[in-house]
């Protein structure tokens, strides 16, 4: 899940060594836990002057809020912005999936809508073995707001942010 940046090469959570655009046929579904750059750049790469999937078989499942929202949409109209050469790409391409509310994904991984960090955050739980990892993408950014829900990044929007992304956390 989240591709991270393109010149990091890599993915920020990694289930199996087998996830990485070294291996890009064994990656069959990623989840981009929200529309912030840092968490979704890498899902495509240049080639020849081309942005094509970094992982050619994998579909991504996005935040429907997210790609819905107009700073996407509008950015999506310029066919050289980040979003053209990224979820454009994928969009175009039928591997784009977009996720209302919670969703079942494989046995034993979920996806759990928890809006706050952006209107169409989500966070991944698997289940594995009798235990539970949970992937929380922004919801948290630092251990302290565990205990403190109203510090927050300083990039946040304390009158939107905080506010939404407060349930989300006490529902986790
Ligand atoms: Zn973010």
């Amino acid at each position: 899940m989240d591709t991270s940046l393109p010149k990091d090469n890599r993915v920020e959570v990694v289930f199996t060594q087998a996830i990485s655009p070294a291996h890009p046929c064994t990656c069959i579904a990623f989840i981009i836990t929200h529309a912030h750059f840092d968490h979704y750049s890498g899902v495509t790469t240049q080639r020849d002057g081309h942005y094509i999937p970094a992982f050619p078989n994998a579909h991504c499942f996005l935040g429907r809020a997210d790609w819905e929202n107009p700073e996407t949409q509008q950015a999506l109209q310029d066919p050289d912005s980040e979003d053209s050469h990224t979820l454009g790409v994928l969009h175009r391409l039928g591997l784009l999936e977009l996720v209302e509310g919670d969703r079942e994904l494989l046995p034993g991984v979920r996806i759990i809508a928890a809006p706050g960090e952006s209107a169409g955050h989500q966070i991944v739980r698997v289940h594995s073995e009798g235990q539970t990892l949970y992937c929380l993408g922004d919801l948290y950014h630092h251990a302290v707001e565990v205990e403190q829900p109203a510090w927050m990044a300083q990039w946040a929007n304390p009158d939107t942010t905080i506010p939404a992304a407060i349930p989300s956390q006490r529902q986790l």
